[in-house]
């Protein structure tokens, strides 16, 4: 067993998110395990760019209110206890409502080769600020 304690959070990088977010790195497995978990807290109106996960993602919303898009799909509002389970390979994107924190766990694989993730440009405000819709379909499973 061991026990790792409190460490200090790290600020997203502004290359790859749009406003405030934070993440605190609860899992990083060790070869054979490739897991990866995260803690993320969006201030209000952050958001992360458009990215895809080699292997995939499960987001797990612990508080507050949210925003998740598929490429080519609306954006959908995510609650507490809402899980979002991407596909590998699928882009989108996730984060804050604009008047609302937000904080989800973050689930996820590192590839045995090659990069975790792939990043593509921000999300612009148009885009961002649509009318979200409620989950629908398979992507969001309540
Ligand atoms: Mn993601």
């Amino acid at each position: 067993m061991e026990i790792q304690t409190l460490r200090p959070t790290s600020k997203a990088s502004p290359d790859i998110f749009t406003g405030d977010a934070w993440i605190d790195v609860i899992v990083r497995g060790e070869e054979p395990s490739r897991v990866r978990v995260s803690v993320v807290r969006f201030a209000p109106g952050a958001r992360n760019a458009w990215h895809a996960h080699a292997m995939g993602q499960t987001l797990h919303v612990t508080e507050g209110l949210g925003r998740v898009q598929s490429r080519g799909g609306e954006v959908v509002e995510i609650r507490p206890g809402d899980t979002i389970q991407t596909p590998a390979g699928e882009w989108h994107w996730h984060g804050a409502a604009p008047d609302q924190f937000m904080t989800h766990l973050a689930i996820w694989e590192a590839p045995a080769e090659g990069p975790e993730s792939e990043w593509g440009e921000h999300v612009g405000d148009a885009e961002y600020l649509r009318t979200p819709g409620a989950p629908a379909g398979h992507e969001v499973s309540r």
